[in-house]
């Protein structure tokens, strides 16, 4: 069976149409601002593409970019400046931080109604309990491709392999509120190949390439890759190999343009949130 292709560009764009075409009808534009620490190139890039999306968006956004040698209190009176801020309704700090600087403390600081990543405990709290106010960007994007394709985690066993907090466990947290049967891998779990075998949706993030082979997919299952590695020759790969495994899937997402620009439109989504929060909006 060829599988049919989950295209999260072309979703992503669609989204982020209607995000804002929803900022427009807002009193005042949306704000993000973007905390960027050090001189990692991803960073950067990730850091660029923020801006370019809220151009996109219509919003307004700012950039920070500091030192790799900001002190803690420096980033955390940062923090608590745009925290106080009215024109700003997102903040998002750019991860990882350069060593020295606790990642932890900083996102505690953030204020939870401008914690458009979802990282914040008082939102993970919530989505825990099954009343998110953010999505968390990366599964909540994955949740948007399914219902976009009309697959259903309802009653399906659904397979995570990855269990951070930013993907794997947010992940599985999505699934489960949407009443998949959910198993959740990680390193330590033995029987990885049969577990994922038997997904009917099967979503991996781990990081490495290779890892999730045509014997891993279930026939006609639902194969969702969020890594985003480089392959021996630099090119961007995710950990499934995607020939094989979309030989036997009913969906698959490549890599890129599957999840990646999801997560970008999630996090315009999640500040448009925030905005209509902010102005009490419905
Ligand atoms: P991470 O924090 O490194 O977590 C990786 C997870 O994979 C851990 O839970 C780890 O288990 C597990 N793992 C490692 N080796 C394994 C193995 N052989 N079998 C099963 N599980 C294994 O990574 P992350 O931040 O979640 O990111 C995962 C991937 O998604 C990366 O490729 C990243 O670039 C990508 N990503 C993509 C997006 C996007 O927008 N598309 C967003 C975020 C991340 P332990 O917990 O036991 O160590």
């Amino acid at each position: 069976m060829a599988a049919t292709l989950i295209d999260g560009k072309a979703l992503a764009a669609k989204l982020k149409q209607n995000v804002r075409e929803s900022a427009e009808a807002l009193p005042r534009k949306p704000g993000l601002a973007v905390i960027l620490v050090g001189d990692d190139p991803a960073s950067r890039v990730y850091v660029t593409s923020k801006r370019k999306d809220c151009e996109e968006c219509g919003f307004y956004s700012e950039e920070y970019a500091l030192p790799a040698e900001t002190t803690q209190k420096q980033l955390l009176d940062l923090v608590n400046e745009l925290n106080g801020r009215e024109d700003i309704d997102g903040i998002l700090v750019q991860l990882p931080l350069p060593k020295g600087l606790d990642e932890r403390e900083v996102l505690l600081a953030i204020n939870p109604a401008k914690d458009v990543d979802c990282f914040h405990p008082y939102n993970v709290g919530q989505l825990t309990i099954g009343t998110p106010v953010f999505q968390p960007c990366t599964p909540g994007g994955v949740m948007e491709m399914l219902r976009e394709y009309g697959i259903d985690p309802a009653g399906k066993r659904c397979v995570v392999l990855g269990r951070s907090n930013i993907v794997g466990k947010p992940m599985a947290l999505l699934l489960l509120h949407a009443h998949g049967t959910v198993v959740l891998c990680h390193s330590k779990t033995p029987d990885l190949k049969e577990l994922a075998a038997s997904a009917d949706i099967l979503v991996s993030a781990v990081g490495k390439t290779g890892l999730v082979t045509a014997g891993m997919v279930k026939e006609g299952s639902v194969v969702i890759d969020v890594a985003m590695n480089r392959n021996e020759a630099g090119k961007l790969c995710g950990d499934v190999c995607f020939e094989e495994a979309a030989a036997k899937a009913s969906y698959i997402t490549p890599v890129p343009g599957g999840v990646g620009p999801m997560t970008r439109a999630m996090l315009m989504k999640n500040t448009l949130t925030a905005a209509k929060l902010h102005q009490g909006v419905e």
